[in-house]
């Protein structure tokens, strides 16, 4: 089957209100579709669950959205890195959000133990790990050999996980995304996602993934609705962890 996953990131109390919006547009454009919510337990070191975040939450998978566990903090707060290549990456391009950029195996662990024992304490189901910013350092990979995660995703790429085997090379499943962070980024990201989305007609994956900061530009959710109701007439829309078990 040609699939299309589309995701929430940064799922959390503070983006709630942005969170519902995009579910709620995703869901005119088309209500078969199911979500993939990349969720943040602690999201910039707030931990408050709120009762109508737990209600949303419980009413989003009581309709088939999956949860995903997308870091813990969501901030990376490792120590400079020592490479200009390595500063580049992890501040320019992600603000210093790639929380997984740059932990040890040891750190990583932890840190996916943790979010894991959040969901746990819910009863929430957690198939999938998605390292903020994409950005998942060496000891984040060899973590992942410690836990039952079914898969996890990179910028460009779908990757199967198994407890205890090394990552393969991964299924190339191109995403499209949106830059808010300015009036340029904007303006050029729709040009680049209406590429992207006709270069993607032959991949058997397109993945469609929203940030909270999307539902305050209405131009970038009506170009992105626009763009998801074409794809959506061609693809069978599916979460991760479903697309995951599709591929066996
Ligand atoms: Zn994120």
């Amino acid at each position: 089957m040609s699939a299309l996953c589309v995701s929430i990131h940064d799922v959390a109390p503070r983006t709630l209100e942005a969170c519902k919006a995009i579910a709620d547009a995703v869901e005119q454009v088309d209500p078969a579709v199911r979500l993939t919510l990349l969720v943040v337990p602690r999201y910039h070191n707030d931990a408050s669950v709120p009762p109508e975040y737990v209600r949303w939450i419980e009413t989003r998978l009581a309709r088939g959205d999956e949860l995903a566990l997308h870091g813990l903090t969501h901030v990376d707060d490792s120590p400079r890195s020592a490479s200009v290549y390595g500063r580049a990456r992890r501040s320019i391009y992600t603000a210093g959000e790639g929380e997984f950029a740059a932990l040890s195996r040891e750190e990583a662990r932890a840190r996916i133990a943790a979010g894991c024992e959040w969901f746990a304490q819910r009863a929430w189901p957690v198939a999938g790990f998605v390292a903020p910013a994409w950005l998942t350092s060496r000891g984040t990979w060899e973590a992942l050999q410690d836990f039952d995660f079914l898969y996890t995703t990179t910028l460009t790429r779908f990757w199967l996980l198994r407890r205890g085997a090394a990552a393969h090379s991964g299924l190339r499943a191109p995403c499209v995304v949106y830059s808010t962070r300015s009036a340029w980024r904007r303006i050029a990201s729709r040009a680049w996602n209406t590429a992207l989305v006709t270069a993607s007609t032959r991949s058997h994956l397109v993945r469609f993934g929203f940030h909270p900061a999307d539902a305050g530009y209405p131009g970038v959710i009506a170009h992105a609705c626009a763009l998801l109701h074409t794809l959506a007439a061609g693809r069978t829309a599916v979460t991760k962890a479903a697309f995951a078990r599709s591929l066996g």
